[in-house]
């Protein structure tokens, strides 16, 4: 049996990346950060071990801290400015992954909906889908175990 090769990148095409075999399950984050770091109304991303990403060229990075308060190292491409993951300071070998950077990112849905609470008017969520008003207590260790790094 063979593995499919997953490929994404940025829009200008500098940042490349493939993975091998399938993604974990990706979920949507509607809170004020992620509405700056998408520059758009949510970020829809997915955890996933970065050692599966081949990547090809440099991306720059800069830090922030999540809500839990841990470190969080943002990679994004220094020519067309598109946020590729973010990587955790506390566990470098977890990182979340844009979904909006997948050349095919087709049939993706998400598994769950955080921070509905500050969700952009005029935005309809799956009612089947679970959403949360925040973000629970245990979602670090939530998204390491979707991503298989915990
Ligand atoms: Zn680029
Ligand atoms: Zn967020």
């Amino acid at each position: 049996m063979s593995t499919r090769t997953i490929t994404g990148g940025c829009q200008c095409g500098a940042i490349q990346y493939e993975i091998e075999g399938d993604l974990p399950p990706a979920y949507c984050c509607h809170c004020g950060e992620c509405k700056k770091q998408s520059a758009s109304a949510f970020s829809m991303s997915l955890g996933i071990a970065f050692s599966r990403l081949t990547v090809k060229g440099e991306p720059a990075m800069f830090e922030t801290f999540g809500f839990s308060g841990a470190v969080k190292r943002c990679y994004f491409c220094r020519s067309c400015g598109t946020r590729m993951w973010h990587r955790s300071g506390h566990n470098p070998e977890f990182a979340t992954l844009k979904v909006g950077t997948l050349d095919d990112g087709e049939g993706i849905a998400p598994s769950f909906h955080l921070w509905v609470s500050k969700k952009q008017a005029g935005i309809m969520l799956d009612p089947a889908v679970p959403a949360y008003d925040t973000q629970p207590e245990n979602l670090l260790e939530l998204r390491e175990r979707m991503a298989g790094t915990k």
